[in-house]
């Protein structure tokens, strides 16, 4: 991989470290383990909020970044965070899976604290011998690439959307689509999960601006200005899951999942308790099944982790009351007196040895989100899958990113479609074993062609390459 010869600063929503009991510690993240070595090299500095009561350090043991808190104020997380990026974009750009809360106080929250952000940026880059290559992070700070850029006029700078880019006719709902377009259009490379995302900005973009032309990559503003807006999918550390599949912790964390779910196939969901996840729908598919064919009850269990998320959020909260309801009325309806019940739901997260073992465990993994811009459980389960020789089959929504990358070597699902979904897991539960052991092959051959770091390699040489002046 060919690096930008430059320090990196990275503006994220989130700083990259997390307190352990053994201290602070660099977070699991994937963006964090591929910018590793990178930031190892080239060195750099990290902006992002300080959500921690007692503040982080200025740097943490084997992580070569600076970091650079931006404190908020409770009122600002509550319209900043909760509100404008959790409450009005994620379900707008996520097709309005519920309705997006449309608040100009929120906005304005919104604006100011990209403004402070970018306040920071100015700091840290001032101090810079060399200017930084600047690559800010998600839909938290869409407006960072006009305010940053005339902090550091010959930085090249770059944007990766971490989330789905929405159809032109709904983005347009957004009262205020233009400033956001134009807060990105400052960036020199532009970066969605796929060619789809890209295509829908760059409509949304046509329609601001109708003299914008798109050749290729390349987008040509009306004053002359080209940005590059790519499609490069993020992925997985392969390695890392790879040895995980087979480390000593996961076989004995296996062999005790075997011993539980023994005699039984399962299914299984992983994903934080997100409405566009799409657990409603496949609990509702699980209990069709169940009710379908009486001949399969007691032959499989489904287990559902469903992650924490979000809780300060109305809809977040309503989702959980309404997914325990349904696991409550699935098990109520049909567990035999003395036996166990159909559905084993855990609101947590697991440690990554019990992830991995449950990865191998699933006879059918059900990543069924309603949209997702890319889902990177589906590339760590291939992955698992294969490391360990295993033939797990996987149920993939036809609407998050992953699905374009593995064609029909996932079966495919409409989520939406709870009855034709509840057939399909009826007949992965079939498929031939050789048939199932070829299509987890190729696909994690996909995820191997295609790892995080090679994701981190594409974005920073497109940004270095970046766009021209007039
Ligand atoms: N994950 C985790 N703990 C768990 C279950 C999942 O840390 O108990 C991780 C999982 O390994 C994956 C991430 O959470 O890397 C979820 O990423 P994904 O892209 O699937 O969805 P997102 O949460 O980003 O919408």
């Amino acid at each position: 991989m060919e690096l930008p010869e430059r320090p990196l600063v990275i503006v994220a929503n989130r700083l990259p470290v997390s307190r352990t009991e053994d201290g602070w510690q660099p977070a699991s993240g994937g963006l964090v383990t591929a910018l590793k070595p990178v930031i190892e090299q080239l060195g750099g500095a990290w902006i992002g909020w300080d959500d921690d009561p007692e503040g982080v350090p200025p740097r943490v043991d084997d992580f070569n970044a600076d970091l650079h808190p931006v404190s908020l104020t409770e009122q600002e997380v509550a319209e900043y965070y909760h509100g404008f990026a959790n409450r009005t974009l994620w379900p707008l750009f996520h097709d309005l899976v519920v309705e997006p809360v449309i608040d100009r106080g929120w906005w304005r929250t919104y604006e100011e604290v990209n403004r402070r952000f970018a306040d920071t940026v100015r700091k840290v880059v001032a101090d810079a011998e060399v200017p930084p290559l600047i690559w800010i992070q998600d839909y938290h700070l869409m407006l960072q690439p006009e305010l940053v850029r005339s902090a550091s006029p010959d930085s090249p700078i770059g944007f990766f959307l971490h989330t789905p880019f929405p159809p032109p006719e709904l983005f347009a709902r957004l009262p205020w689509r233009d400033q956001i377009l134009h807060g990105l259009l400052a960036a020199d490379a532009i970066g969605f999960h796929t060619r789809v995302y890209r295509d829908n900005f760059v409509r949304s973009v046509q329609q601001l601006y109708p003299g914008v032309t798109a050749l290729g990559e390349t987008l040509v503003l009306p004053d002359g200005r080209q940005i590059r807006a790519v499609a490069h999918p993020i992925s997985i550390d392969v390695q890392e899951f790879g040895s995980l599949a087979v480390s000593d912790e996961t076989e004995v964390e296996l062999a005790e999942l075997e011993q539980q779910f023994a005699g039984r196939k399962v299914l299984l969901g992983v994903d934080r308790l997100d409405y566009t996840k799409g657990i409603r729908h496949r609990l509702q598919s699980i209990e069709l099944l169940l009710e379908r064919r009486p001949d399969l009850r007691g032959t499989f269990a489904f287990v559902q982790i469903a992650v924490p998320s979000r809780d300060d959020v109305e809809e977040y909260r309503r989702l959980r009351t309404s997914v325990e309801t349904e696991v409550g009325r699935i098990n109520g309806r049909f567990t035999e007196p003395g036996k166990d019940v159909p559905v084993h739901y855990l609101y947590r997260g697991v440690p990554r040895e019990a992830l991995a073992a449950y990865y191998r465990l699933a006879d059918v993994m059900c990543v069924t989100p309603l949209k997702d811009g890319m889902n990177l459980v589906a590339k760590e389960f291939v992955t698992v899958q294969s490391a360990a020789g295993g033939d797990g089959v996987l149920l993939l929504s036809e609407f998050c990113g992953t699905a374009m990358e593995f064609a029909d070597d996932a079966v495919r699902s409409n989520p939406f479609d709870v009855e034709g979904q509840s057939y399909l897991m009826e007949s992965a539960l079939t498929l031939e074993r050789e048939d199932r052991r070829a299509r987890i092959a190729r696909m994690a051959e996909v995820v191997r062609d295609g790892d995080v770091y090679r994701w981190v390699g594409d974005e920073l040489a497109g940004i270095a390459e970046g766009g021209h002046g007039p």
